[in-house]
């Protein structure tokens, strides 16, 4: 499912974050230290081999809110772009928290003169933000900043489960656009 806002394809697939040839950039779901885990992180590190912690070392920690970038390594992408999302009820205010990660993202990959970027949906695993939260902060956010962006022509949602994958179909075709 895709939409067009200000000249930016956003698209929403279901599926896994490593594995998105197509795309310039990948953003990882990552803990402070930037070191493989468990979920997106985990699945990240695997594909890109451990080139990619060893990139992370220097530029750890990081607080909520927080991006950094980094190469792809073995992913087929140039870039990892590594966000420190809020955990849920502990990370205040989250929303700002959430909202940042997504902005600092952005911002980062249009520094790299990237044209593509696949999301997960930060914070919506081990950190507990309910998807239906998140979605509310997500989507608007991005489709606000596409008015703002300059380099990147196409934003993918990539979303692991099929409920979550239907969360933000629906909230996306209810945005009027
Ligand atoms: P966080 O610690 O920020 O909550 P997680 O990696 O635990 O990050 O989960 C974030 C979201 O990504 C969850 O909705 C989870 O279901 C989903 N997810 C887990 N593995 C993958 C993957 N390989 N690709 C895309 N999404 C994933």
């Amino acid at each position: 499912m895709e939409v067009r806002k200000n000249g930016v394809v956003i698209e929403c697939v279901q599926g896994d974050i490593a594995r998105q040839p197509d795309v310039e950039a990948v953003v990882n779901a990552a803990n402070a230290m930037l070191m493989p885990g468990g979920g997106v992180a985990g699945a990240i590190h695997r594909a890109a081999g451990p080139e990619l912690a060893e990139a992370c070392r220097p530029l750890a920690p990081i607080k909520p809110g927080e991006a950094v970038i980094t190469p792809g390594f073995r992913l087929p992408n140039k870039y990892v772009i590594h966000c420190l999302g809020p955990v849920y009820g502990v990370d205040k205010p989250e929303e700002v928290l959430l909202g940042n990660c997504y902005r600092n993202a952005l911002r980062l990959a249009e520094e790299h003169h990237v044209q593509s970027i696949a999301f997960p949906a930060i914070s919506t695993g081990i950190f507990g933000y309910p998807i239906k939260e998140a979605v509310q902060v997500v989507i608007p956010l991005v489709l606000s900043e596409t008015a703002n962006l300059k380099t990147l022509k196409r934003i993918r949602f990539v979303l692991f489960g099929a409920r979550d994958f239907a969360y933000y179909v629906e909230y996306l075709r209810g945005q009027s656009l």
